[in-house]
């Protein structure tokens, strides 16, 4: 431990004290040192407070890519789940359409033998009746005779009817 001796009092101290004990007169070398010291002590602080930063800033952009990832994934579930209830709901449609389309089928096999018997007997009237009803909810244009029967009516009744 180096010594050194107060130029003011004469006092003899420790060499990195910054002012001498007895009569606080100022140590030039050891308050340059004291001011090394503390300017190595705010390097080494400031380092750490970097490295800190460092280290959040790595947490901030893990946590950003899970929430990125996190983004990705519902979006994926929930287009998986429209894409789903679309397909459902198309089906459906499909289904409703096919079941329609038979029971229309069903209707005019049972219908149009009558339509076939009013145009041999010539009940005109009636036909035109029924079909004028039957058209409003069915296919009746479907029927055989159909354009047979139009050509019936026009001249029957006249363009219009
Ligand atoms: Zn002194």
């Amino acid at each position: 431990m180096k010594q050194i001796e107060c130029p003011n009092c004469g006092a003899v101290f420790d060499a990195k004290e910054t002012r001498c004990p007895y009569c606080t007169y100022i140590n030039p070398e050891g308050a340059e040192a004291k001011y090394l010291r503390d300017l190595e002590n705010r390097r080494r602080e400031l380092d750490s407070v970097d490295d800190r930063v460092r280290s959040e800033y790595r947490g901030e952009i893990r946590k950003g890519t899970r929430t990125a990832l996190k983004i990705v994934l519902i979006t994926a579930l929930v287009l998986a789940i429209l894409v789903g209830a679309w397909f459902i709901s198309e089906n459906k449609l499909f289904n409703n359409d096919r079941d329609d389309y038979a029971a229309e089928l069903v209707w005019e096999h049972e219908h149009f033998p009558e339509y076939d018997i009013l145009l041999e007997s010539g009940d005109y009237d009636m036909l035109l009746e029924r079909i004028a009803e039957d058209g409003e909810t069915h296919d009746v244009w479907n029927w055989e005779h159909y354009e047979e029967f139009t050509e019936i009516a026009d001249s029957l009744w006249g363009d219009g009817q």
